[in-house]
């Protein structure tokens, strides 16, 4: 039905007949002569109409904006003084002479003419109007761009791409599972995968050696954070290879990627143990764009009366931590409440902190409500530990080391990016030597990455002192997001039920849930290892969005639900009695 696409019409075209298809973007009467802005995915093109073919100048009179038209005309150049520099057809128009309506369009929920703010809701309720948008068609763009790129890269490295069911059993990876009632059997359920995990690590006994998948992924997590219910993963897993091969080849391919779709040299990505992200940024994706620091403090309140600060600083679960702002002395008492309120959210009971007007002159040249309860040489000794200089603003943290972590690491990022501290654009790494095993709060553990990764010690090391085991994890992280993360696999059985068993899964609850995986252990599994990257966090860092939603074409809302599909909604009784399942009513509040 074309023969060019809009964006793709230039001076060469001068003097062609050509045919374009497109939204009709904006409509200019200009008093005998009618101006068309003809948009497609590739850009906008220029019509004029005049009067001299009056079936087409008829129809243009009538066309309106967003209705779908088909033009033949000539390519010419525009007037002088009408040469558009900011528009990469802005040099040519086409003089139509033929025009068709295809369809017609209602007026539009928001104007796509013009830029304007436009709510979130109605962007997803019409997101088919939103996506027509170019600044919404180049994300998707580029995620297509990236999805080839990663398949083409991945491809060459001979990895080979593997499809692995949708319906599944509950796989035990830490989210609730989303649950797919079977007809055939009663009672049963499948549930959707949270990721891949299992499959791939059977596709390396079978011997596929190198796999690929990008995969819908299911998590039904309360989506605080920038989450969605289904997401997408670039899920690899390799076998004979060590985690500094898998790590080598996944950074190769981000840094090629890079370069090629953004034309950003990437630096080597740095690698951090957990404990040094933990202990300095307060995080385990740190954001190293920023240049603050958590500063270990305990030893020098360790005496002090000052509960607050004492307490914490005796106790091993427990840390003071200190963040120097360079010239923070500048934030207001309401900025400083602020962030005080901020650190609240992570638990954080205050947020004490001592001004630096003038450090010649010792405690006199401080400003600080916790003065008066720590000695002037412990302040002093703080300050000379974080380098304060004057017109610095020290802030601290005291209390569980998790609390402190949470909310000073929290503190660091939002200083960072309110004061736009940042000295890179891109700052890269990867954080290894997780913890295996984290406390789940009811005596037992629960594991850091998923029960399949390996530790980096032996059975009997694990048994005896599963809280300082790590595994071999990582992640890789960018700009504070964590783009992905794998580990080596334990390949050996008698590790497998040692894992297992620390995690106070039975034996009998293991088989019943994952037992083909751990028979397949007896049947010659190679030593693997892989990763899994979070596609649309790839994509919202390359396409500078704010939001996972912003590069996804249909997202949920942050209660899982779609608003243009009304999806999920009610089904009908047959449709239950077949599946056998009856709704409960709500029990009615008095
Ligand atoms: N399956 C893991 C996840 O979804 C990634 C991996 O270990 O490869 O987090």
């Amino acid at each position: 039905m074309r023969s060019h696409y809009c964006g793709s019409i230039n001076e060469s075209h001068i003097g062609q007949e050509i045919t374009l298809c497109g939204w009709v973007h904006h409509r200019r009467d200009h008093g005998g002569v009618i101006f068309l802005d003809l948009r497609d995915r590739d850009g906008i093109a220029q019509v004029v109409v005049d009067p001299d073919t009056p079936e087409a100048f008829a129809l243009a009179d009538r066309a309106r904006n967003e209705f779908v038209i088909q033009v033949k005309g000539r390519v010419r150049n525009r007037p002088e003084g009408t040469v558009n520099p900011d528009m990469p057809t802005g040099a040519v128009e086409v003089l139509g002479k033929e025009l068709e309506i295809l369809s017609k369009s209602d007026t539009p929920p928001f104007p796509l003419d013009e830029f304007v703010e436009v709510g979130e809701d109605v962007r997803l309720r019409f997101r088919y109007m939103d996506l027509r948008r170019p600044e919404m068609l180049n994300k998707l763009r580029t995620r297509s761009k990236i999805t080839s790129y990663i398949r083409n890269f991945l491809d060459a490295e001979g990895f080979m791409d593997v499809e692995t069911p949708i319906l599944n059993r509950a796989t035990p990876e830490g989210a609730r599972d989303y649950l797919v009632p079977s007809r055939t059997h009663e009672g049963h359920f499948f549930a959707l995968p949270q990721s891949p995990q299992l499959f791939k690590q059977l596709l390396m006994v079978s011997g596929i050696d190198r796999y690929y998948q990008i995969a819908k992924c299911f998590r039904d997590e309360d989506l605080r954070a920038d989450r969605q219910p289904e997401f997408t993963q670039v899920d690899i897993e390799t076998s004979f290879m060590d985690e500094d091969a898998i790590m080598a080849v996944t950074e190769r391919m981000i840094r090629e990627m890079f370069k090629d779709l953004l034309d950003v040299e990437l630096p080597q990505f740095p690698r951090m143990t957990f404990a040094e992200a933990m202990q300095r940024f307060g995080s385990d994706k740190p954001d190293l764009r920023i240049p603050l620091e958590l500063v270990d403090v305990d030893d020098l309140l360790e005496d002090v009366e000052f509960k607050v600060f004492s307490g914490p600083a005796n106790d091993a679960k427990s840390r003071v931590a200190a963040l120097r702002l360079p010239n923070g002395s500048v934030l207001s008492r309401k900025q400083i409440d602020d962030y005080t309120k901020y650190v609240a959210i992570y638990g954080a009971k205050g947020l004490a902190y001592i001004k630096v007007n003038d450090i010649e002159k010792g405690v006199e040249g401080l400003q600080s409500p916790i003065l008066k309860f720590i000695p002037a040489e412990a302040a002093m000794s703080i300050l000379s530990r974080v380098g304060a200089e004057n017109g610095d603003l020290v802030f601290f943290g005291a209390d569980k080391s998790t609390v402190v972590n949470e909310a000073l690491g929290a503190l660091r990022v939002k200083l960072g990016n309110d004061l736009d501290m940042y000295t890179y654009e891109w700052a890269p790494c990867w954080v290894i030597d997780f913890p295996m095993f984290e406390e789940n709060g009811e005596g037992g553990w629960t594991a850091i990455h998923h029960p399949f990764t390996s530790p980096s010690c032996s059975v009997e090391e694990l048994r005896t002192d599963p809280e300082h085991a790590l595994s071999r994890a990582y992640d890789m992280v960018l700009n504070g997001t964590e783009l992905g993360g794998g580990s080596i696999r334990i390949h050996d059985a008698e590790m497998q039920a040692t894992v297992l068993e620390v995690l106070g899964i039975s034996k009998e609850e293991a088989d019943e849930k994952f037992g083909f995986l751990l028979n397949a252990l007896k049947y010659g599994c190679p030593p693997h290892g892989g990763l899994a990257f979070g596609l649309d966090r790839l994509v919202m860092l390359m396409t500078g969005s704010n939001s996972i939603r912003e590069v996804i074409a249909f997202p949920k809302t942050q209660s899982a639900t779609c608003l243009m599909t009304q999806a999920p909604g009610t089904v009908d009784s047959r449709q239950l009695r077949e599946l056998n399942i009856r709704i409960r009513k709500k029990e009615s509040a008095g």
